[in-house]
């Protein structure tokens, strides 16, 4: 049973193409405004003190 195909098409599955443009805390639901080069883990909610997570 050769297929003949290449690769099919299971890339496209998001809604919305590009990653997530802020940090949220997921204690208090804080959001911040995601910086260039710092990963969200490394900000911390300024109410709660929690790691904020990006993705
Ligand atoms: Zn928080």
């Amino acid at each position: 049973m050769a297929g003949g195909r290449g690769r099919g098409g299971a890339a496209a599955g998001r809604g919305m193409g590009g990653p997530p443009a802020k940090c949220v805390c997921p204690q208090c639901g804080y959001e911040a405004a995601k910086k260039r080069g710092l990963p969200c883990r490394r900000m911390k909610c300024p109410k709660c003190g929690t790691p904020l997570v990006g993705e």
